[in-house]
């Protein structure tokens, strides 16, 4: 319990990390609420929104990231990690699932939580990676709007159902609403476009192409021949410029981060561990 006196300031002593953010030029402090588990701080600042001079555009597979931008650049990330945390947790539940079903369900749950935690993190490193590309190049981002399970599905060959097929597209979901307000946060415009077709037609041409050995595609008109993804991610990156006006006053398809509001999330656990200054 805490000694909590009505209309008493509660002294908290938080870590390097939290005060040095809170101390940033611009910071106001929002909401402050704390639970037995945790102590959120909930903190806003007016980001400007940057005037990009090109884009960078991702393709998210199961296994990777694939990112293409204006200048020509390509850079894939792995996220095989996630995927291998996934794997481990599924087949932890397997162990499990033989037994009682009450059990199971509580453990599933679990380990469901734990996986996600996991998968977050390593996410986290990948949006803050791309964020920071972004922010580099004075690039816009651009990715594909992902709507309806199907479409998730579809995009990494997943053909598996239930607690697997949630997971992935969660974590699809995730990945971006991770890069959207981290994006905000620095003013750096996001934009969305149709995902359709994005994998099957040339990114040089735009005729259809054919699948080749090793994850590879050959356009039956240019003969360009190309790794899919990142042949989607620069299909990607040509559909954002079409639709972007770069660089210039009008920003109708552009998504005004005017105000992003980041709530930071620190155990109270950890304050109580690790008390500074
Ligand atoms: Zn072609």
């Amino acid at each position: 319990m805490l000694p909590f006196k009505p209309k008493q300031p509660l002294p908290i002593p938080l870590n390097v990390h939290v005060l040095r953010v809170l101390s940033e030029p611009g910071i106001q402090i929002r909401s402050v609420t704390l639970t037995d588990q945790r102590l959120s701080i909930c903190y806003a600042k007016e980001a400007e929104l940057i005037q990009p001079r090109g884009l960078i555009a991702i393709d998210r597979n199961l296994d990777n990231l694939t990112v293409a931008d204006s200048d020509g650049q390509i850079r894939r990330q792995n996220l095989a990690k996630a995927t291998e945390v996934k794997a481990m947790y599924r087949e932890l539940r397997s162990h499990v699932q033989r037994n009682d079903v009450r059990i199971c369900q509580r453990v599933s749950g679990k380990y469901g939580c734990k996986q996600r935690e996991k998968v977050k993190q390593i996410l986290h490193h990948a949006s803050k990676q791309i964020v920071m590309d972004a922010k580099r190049g004075e690039f816009g981002i651009v990715m594909e709007k992902l709507t309806g399970i199907r479409k998730l599905y579809r995009k990494g060959n997943w053909q598996g159902r239930g607690y697997r097929g949630r997971m992935n597209s969660w974590s699809f979901a995730e990945l971006q609403r991770q890069i959207e307000y981290k994006a905000a946060w620095e003013g750096i415009p996001v934009i969305y476009v149709n995902p359709y077709g994005t994998s099957a037609k040339c990114s040089k041409c735009g005729q259809r192409m054919k699948p080749e050995e090793n994850r590879t595609l050959k356009c039956s008109k240019c003969g360009f021949i190309v790794d899919r993804d990142v042949n989607a991610a620069r299909n990607i990156l040509a559909r954002g410029a079409r639709f972007t006006p770069v660089a210039s006053a009008s920003e109708a398809m552009v998504r005004e981060p005017a105000r992003s509001v980041v709530i930071l999330k620190v155990d109270a656990d950890e304050l109580t561990r690790r008390p500074t200054t």
